[in-house]
């Protein structure tokens, strides 16, 4: 059971043969567990838990349960929910619990979820490796001395150890389907401007998405139609968005005629050799499941991460100022004056990796470098946009690698920003176009996960969900779990 997709769960709900509060108790059980060996948990109010859990088989009790009623899910430490301190992988947000919940957490609970804690993660989302947690690292259940990707690596580890059956993440880079990569689950960004953004702490508020990061396409589809949706708390979630019959799109499993386009910069030499295999070898499959495969090219592609390294910084500098010592978490002892308070709080309540963004970020945006660096990275944006409206006019979705490498050992890229922040290179640009992408398991390299990423046009994650649950039904990638976590390994 603790490797149950949601789907399987919510039919044993339904038969009555378990309850909302005997799969509470099971993965507490497993946290309580396995916790110390992965640290995929930063809260979890246990008697909390089962709390809500009791309340929704008493919904099931009444013959009123709701579509994701006694599933418990587990929450990135960037979601405000009110249960649970909200601390954004930082210690600037130390004992920072919300006065409310993010949109999301509202639309889960109405739906009947039990919410299983917050998940650790890099601090304010800004990593690839959840090594800049002030929590400290959190590990990979395939091999606990490597990462599990990031920023949404507890989600990751999570779910992946089957700690919990699913969990939700942001990505503002990469940050679902990398990590969903190199853990071997499924991870998808909707299309920016799907999920709302109120109550999920902003890192760059014109690339953050939040979405699903669970063991099938489908639970993915499902936990999407519950967070997807128009909310009048964040102007940026779109009024008219065109919907998506979620779980219709994955029972159409439509690979037949598809055209899948490959593009050239996302098959280079610097990747690992055996990821790129894998890749290969699963839009061979594609193709004698019927898919046409199409040669394209995505050339601004080299610049994304250049483009994204100056836009993400500023928009976190920006958003970054309200943490003074004031209005939220942290204040420094005994500051000698208001700017001495301002100054140690921040300076004691960030790492490393978020000085260093907000320093990127505010010298980027600084009088007489705007023109140089923000707006001309905006311009890239642009270029990047149009290099998949061009490809979209070709081909019905694009296939590539989540991650050029599997899971990197801790500590190997630490020293050196510019290499983590080329863990990146194939997720990045599909933020800077605001397009849904979806990374699935499709295959082992040196026996650790590697992922496929398919990207739609804006708007289009049905697309994605119908070929992607095409290939799962075709292979078994999805159905292996880390031995270690008892699973059935690789
Ligand atoms: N790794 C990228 C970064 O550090 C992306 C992070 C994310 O998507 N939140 O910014």
């Amino acid at each position: 059971m603790p490797f149950s997709s949601i789907d399987d769960l919510k039919q044993r709900l339904d038969a009555g043969e378990t309850s909302a509060e005997e799969l509470a108790g099971l993965y507490l059980d497993r946290i309580e567990k396995h916790n110390a060996s992965l640290n995929a948990f930063v809260h979890v109010g246990f008697e909390q838990i089962m709390a809500q859990a009791r309340a929704s088989d008493s919904y099931r009790a009444k013959h009123e349960a709701r579509p994701l009623e006694g599933v418990p899910i587990a929450i990135k430490d960037i979601f405000c929910s009110t249960e649970s301190p909200t601390t954004c992988g930082s210690r600037i947000l130390e004992g920072f619990t919300p006065a409310y919940d993010a949109h999301v957490i509202t639309q889960l609970r109405k739906a009947g979820a039990v919410l299983l804690g917050k998940t650790n993660m890099d601090e304010f989302a800004m990593g690839s490796s959840n090594e800049t947690s002030a929590y400290g690292p959190c590990r990979n259940p395939w091999d606990t001395d490597r990462i599990p990707g990031g920023s949404s690596g507890g989600s990751a580890s999570a779910v992946a150890a089957g700690l919990a059956p699913a969990a939700l993440g942001t990505d503002t880079g990469g940050s679902i389907r990398q990590p969903a990569a190199v853990t071997g689950i499924v991870g998808m960004k909707p299309t920016y401007g799907r999920v709302s953004r109120r109550g999920i702490i902003a890192f760059a508020s014109s690339l953050d998405q939040a979405g699903p990061m669970t063991r099938t396409v489908k639970d993915t589809a499902l936990i999407a139609s519950i967070i997807s949706g128009h909310d009048a708390g964040d102007a940026t979630s779109v009024a008219d968005a065109p919907s998506v019959d979620w779980l219709g799109a994955c029972d159409k499993r439509n690979m037949k005629g598809l055209k899948i386009g490959r593009p050239e910069e996302y098959f280079i030499d610097g990747m690992d050799a055996e990821v790129r295999q894998k890749v290969e070898a699963a839009l061979k499959q594609c193709e004698e499941m019927g898919a046409e495969i199409i040669d394209i090219s995505l050339p601004h592609t080299e610049y994304a991460v250049a483009a994204y390294y100056v836009i993400a910084p500023s928009e976190a500098s920006a958003n970054l100022a309200r943490y003074d010592g004031v209005r939220y978490g942290r204040r420094c002892e005994d500051p000698k004056d208001l700017a001495d308070m301002y100054t140690r709080s921040r300076d004691e309540g960030f790492g490393d990796e978020v000085k260093r963004r907000i320093l990127t970020g505010a010298f980027a945006l600084s009088s007489g470098y705007y023109d140089a660096y923000y707006r001309k990275a905006q311009q890239v944006r642009t270029l990047i946009r149009q290099d998949f409206l061009n490809a979209f006019g070709q081909v019905d979705v694009i296939a590539t690698p989540t991650s050029p490498v599997p899971a990197f050992k801790i500590g190997e890229k630490t020293d050196d920003p510019i290499t983590m922040y080329l863990s990146d290179v194939f997720t990045i640009a599909v933020n800077l176009a605001g397009l849904p992408g979806l990374s699935q398991p499709c295959g082992f390299a040196n026996a650790l996960p590697v992922g496929l990423q398919w990207i739609a046009p804006a708007w289009r994650e049905d697309i994605i969900l119908s070929a992607a649950s095409a290939y799962e039904s075709a292979t078994d990638w999805h159905a292996q779990h880390p031995k270690a976590y008892g699973g059935a390994g690789a």
